[in-house]
């Protein structure tokens, strides 16, 4: 299977070599045809399948085959997408893909101001990436009308109402023209995302990449067991013992970012963070540095969980686990991307069973588990497995009262220290529910 055959016109073709793809990836294989013939799309496909080339590509050939010229302040192709970062790099790869094309593109996100972002539209834009708060008050202050609309991509959907995006997508989806095509890109599918399907799309063609929910197996992930209140030491400890070079790092809070890259800064260590109490430039800087290996260590909330592609990222360290496991998927996806291999080391404290317990069943497996010398924790973290159950060591017995004092017959319980005793049963005692993915703040 080649570009060519897949129907890409040869502009398109002469933009994927200079980028050196060679061969499509199975999403690009089956959206590319679809989305060329008009179709709307439910994708399942996960950062790292080349989705963005899968979309992004027919949907740039139809812009420069068909349809009429942009007019002002108007818009012919929207991608929606979850988060600032998220928007300039879809709009990167859009606008090398459009390189050999007569076709304007752009990208507007909040975060920054408002003012360039109204000039630039002014000439009317053939496709635009945008993210949704910043998108409706371009429209609701007359900077970009809708008329024009032909196709709307909602890129990482199920992320996009994670962050509580989901009032905003009604009214977009109420602002849009009703004849248009539209595919939806999403990692995990929950009912919510099945609903917005359901409203948005009309008679959509279903695609799925990789198995539902599972992370990319080219990943090699397992699990430090700790004491919450030594990770940041056996932090240090991983790092240098491995002589880690570029580790991207998540941590549950932005004060946890700050603490942490704080600590390592102290030791001289080349580290940055990146959170949503930061401004857009400071983020963006950040991570470019990070990307251009200037900075070794970037620590961050799961504002950078998304979609971020970052080349040959060998390492992602969960310096504490996500509340919502899906996020686990999504952190970790950061490496191994494109067919790499990629590590993913948690670091897990006896407070996160349950997370961990809930990303085990999410992923459909239970994580190796290692402890490391000296650091081996004082709290013991319970077992978990696959099955999303959180198994304790059942408590010694009580010795029954009797009103002689003396011993009761035990029945099957035996008394200590006969070494044919059997193990005791372990008994399960608790069912723990994958995390409630409902609407959260928008600034993670
Ligand atoms: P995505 O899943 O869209 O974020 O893409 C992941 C990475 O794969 C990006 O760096 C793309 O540039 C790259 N990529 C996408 N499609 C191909 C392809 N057919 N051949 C080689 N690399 C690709």
């Amino acid at each position: 299977m080649t570009f060519a055959t897949l129907g890409l016109i040869e502009p398109l073709l002469r933009a994927l070599e200079t980028l050196g793809y060679q061969t499509p990836t199975p999403v690009q294989t089956q959206a590319i045809p679809a989305v060329l013939a008009g179709r709307d799309l439910m994708a399942a496909a996960q950062t790292g399948t080349g989705k963005t080339a899968g979309f992004a590509l027919p949907l740039l050939q139809l812009l420069a085959m068909e349809g009429p010229k942009v007019s002002a302040n108007s818009v012919r192709a929207l991608i929606l997408v979850p988060t600032r970062e998220l928007a300039e790099q879809v709009h990167e790869s859009v606008r090398q893909y459009a390189e050999n094309l007569p076709l304007s593109t752009y990208a507007v996100y909040g975060g920054v101001s408002i003012n360039p972002q109204m000039m630039k539209l002014r000439k009317g834009v053939d496709l635009l990436v945008a993210t949704p708060g910043r998108l409706l008050d371009l429209f609701r202050q007359n900077a970009l009308k809708f008329n024009q609309l032909q196709t709307l991509v909602l890129d990482e959907a199920d992320r996009m109402l994670d962050l509580g995006f989901s009032e905003e997508l009604g009214n977009i989806y109420k602002a849009l023209p009703k004849k248009r095509q539209t595919l939806l890109f999403s990692a995990t599918f929950s009912d919510a995302i099945r609903t917005l399907a359901g409203q948005m799309l009309n008679d959509p063609l279903s695609i799925e990449v990789s198995p539902r929910n599972v992370a990319a197996n080219t990943v090699k992930q397992w699990v430090v067991t700790v004491d919450k209140k030594r990770k940041p030491e056996l932090f240090v400890h991983l790092m240098r013992k491995g002589k880690w070079t570029q580790v991207l790092v998540f941590a549950k809070t932005r004060n946890g970012v700050d603490a942490l890259v704080e600590k390592l800064q102290g030791l001289g260590i080349n580290a940055d963070g990146i959170h949503g109490d930061k401004p857009q430039a400071t983020r963006q800087r950040a991570l470019d540095r990070f990307k251009a290996s200037e900075v070794q260590i970037l620590v961050a909330t799961d504002v950078a969980a998304r979609g971020l592609d970052i080349e040959d990222l060998p390492l992602v360290v969960n310096f504490d686990l996500p509340i919502v496991a899906e996020d686990y998927i999504h952190r970790i996806g950061r490496t191994g991307r494109a067919g790499a291999t990629g590590q993913a080391i948690s670091l897990v404290c006896a407070d996160e069973v349950n997370q961990l317990s809930a990303i085990e069943m999410l992923t459909r497996q239970t994580l190796t588990r290692q402890m490391e010398q000296d650091f081996e924790p004082e709290h013991r973290v319970p077992d978990t497995d696959a099955s999303g159950q959180v198994v304790k060591k059942p408590k010694k017995p009580k010795k029954p009262k009797t009103s002689s004092g003396g011993k009761r017959n035990l029945g099957k319980w035996v008394e200590s220290g006969d070494a044919s005793a059997p193990e005791p049963s372990i008994k399960p005692v608790r069912k723990v529910p994958v995390f409630n993915t409902g609407p959260r703040k928008r600034k993670p």
